[in-house]
């Protein structure tokens, strides 16, 4: 193997490749409960999706009181309230400011974060993982570890070490769509909000949220009863929008920035690849022109947006899905629809079913209420360990599930607990001298109960 001649650039307990939010959630864990830790990123800072991708709000996990199963996600949120980076309820926040804290946070634990430093490779023996390599400006190396955390949300240490995993939607092979994210800046958002309400009360059509409290969100998918679906209509006719630009479009506000909309757009069904370089180049580029094309059709169609100019658009592509790595135990549709519990779940949600697209779409008119009468479903520990890999856990969106209950998980609040459990399990094992395998999950939750993390 190529791999084992490079020179060796550095050495860790635990190497967390991929620094977004399970990956800073797991680094940071596993170094407040004193494991060495050197955390790899390939951008500049932390937060992945949730920062580079400008992907906002986080998504509320649908149950009673919106309980958080992470230590750590109530710590940040107190850091970002304090920094005037975050709405009341704690679901919006501002993406720059969430990265500025995460690296806080993790530098402060002790991790040591490595930027701009591409993982490229993994050199195994014997079932172990050895060294994960890496390019970055020095060239290419190996880092060794004794544990290892994927956390690249495609699975790519995972699959550089020669796990399986499963890709896509079973019955077509696609993947579900990508989007390449953006903020608007200069928008008065109550003249904007004013309008959206006025067009709301003339078309009769709803306007799915509206203005309210300096608060804003609207949505125009291809359905006819949106308050802007007649005005993209007449866009599409003009020739100021395509067809592709209404399929889904959505924005939210951004905490803390009072003239600034997010919005979930442009979004692709096609070259949706998360895993294949060319499919993400083609979306670099044709989310740009869509978004030019977006910020030109705002100026001209909408009041509030006569100042309104490009504040930021992704360095990332927003991948919802792409690989799920297979691990001890595979957490399968049936799981999520029974709402099903594990005596070493780590994470509990209900957030629902949310494949974008309409080929996509699963028929879910059928479920039934669970039979404990407690509606959510659990993430076992046995999730995060990766099989045939003895040394190698994963966490976030890329963990073993099958591609219906994935669209559930990927969801920020889930990455997030499942980081954290995957960097206590680490520290675990290393203090103990096991491997992730040996390590009864039990131990794992009842560590992040007695740590804060709230599990209903
Ligand atoms: C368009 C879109 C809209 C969404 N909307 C919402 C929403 O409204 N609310 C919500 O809660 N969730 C939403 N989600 C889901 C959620 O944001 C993501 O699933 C979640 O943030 C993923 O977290 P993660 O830690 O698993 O992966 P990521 O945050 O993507 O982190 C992976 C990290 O690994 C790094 N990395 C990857 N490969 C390598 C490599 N080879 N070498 C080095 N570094 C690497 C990346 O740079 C990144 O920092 C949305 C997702 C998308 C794409």
């Amino acid at each position: 193997m190529v791999g084992q001649t490079l020179p060796l650039l550095d050495r860790a307990d635990l190497v967390v490749c991929g620094g977004g939010t399970a990956g800073a959630f797991c680094a940071l864990a596993a170094a407040e409960a004193g494991a060495d830790v050197l955390l790899v990123e390939q951008f500049g800072s932390l937060g992945g999706s949730a920062t580079n991708a400008l992907v906002l709000p986080i998504m509320h996990n649908h149950m009673e009181e919106n309980p958080q199963c992470s230590y750590l996600a109530k710590k940040l949120l107190d850091r970002l309230k304090k920094e005037g980076g975050c709405s009341r309820d704690g679901l919006n926040f501002d993406p720059l400011l969430l990265a500025f804290i995460l690296e806080e946070m993790c530098l402060s634990a002790g991790v040591r974060i490595l930027y701009h430093t591409f993982l490229a490779d993994a050199v195994c023996k014997d079932g172990l993982l050895q060294s994960a390599v890496v390019a970055n400006k020095a060239g290419l190396s190996r880092i060794e570890g004794k544990l290892f955390a994927d956390c690249t949300g495609d699975g790519d240490l995972s699959v550089f070490a020669g796990a399986a995993f499963q890709k896509g939607n079973p019955e077509t092979g696609k993947n579900q769509p990508v989007s390449l994210r953006y903020l608007v800046g200069g928008v008065d958002k109550e003249v904007f909000g004013n309008f959206i309400l006025e067009e709301s009360k003339r078309t009769g059509k709803t306007a799915d949220g509206g203005y309210w409290d300096g608060n804003i969100y609207a949505a125009v998918t291809n359905k006819e009863d949106q308050v802007f679906f007649d005005l993209f209509d007449k866009a599409i006719r003009a020739g100021d929008l395509t067809e592709d630009d209404r399929i889904y479009w959505q924005l939210f506000p951004v905490a803390g920035r009072e003239d600034t909309l997010a919005f979930n757009n442009p979004e692709f069904f096609e070259d949706c690849d998360g895993t294949d370089p060319y499919q993400l180049s083609r979306i670099q580029c044709k989310g740009k022109q869509a978004i030019l094309r977006q910020m030109r059709f705002y100026r001209r169609y909408f009041k509030g947006f006569e100042k309104a100019y490009l504040s930021s658009v992704a360095p990332m592509v927003g991948v919802r899905e792409s690989r799920n790595i297979q691990t001890r135990y595979l957490l399968t549709a049936k799981d999520l629809l029974e709402k099903r519990k594990f005596a070493d779940g780590v994470c509990q949600s209900n957030y629902p079913v949310d494949i974008h697209g309409r080929a996509l779409c699963f028929d879910l008119k059928t479920i039934a209420p669970p039979k404990d009468g407690k509606n959510w479903y659990e993430i076992p520990y046995r999730s995060l360990v990766v099989k045939g890999i003895d040394n190698l856990l994963v966490a976030g969106r890329c963990l073993g599930a099958e591609f219906l209950v994935q669209s559930s998980l990927r969801v920020q609040h889930t990455c997030r607990a499942t980081g954290e459990a995957a960097g206590i399990a680490a520290a675990l094992c290393l203090q103990q001298k096991i491997l992730p395998g040996e390590l009864d999950g039990k131990e794992v939750r009842a560590r992040m109960e007695a740590l804060g993390a709230h599990f209903s």
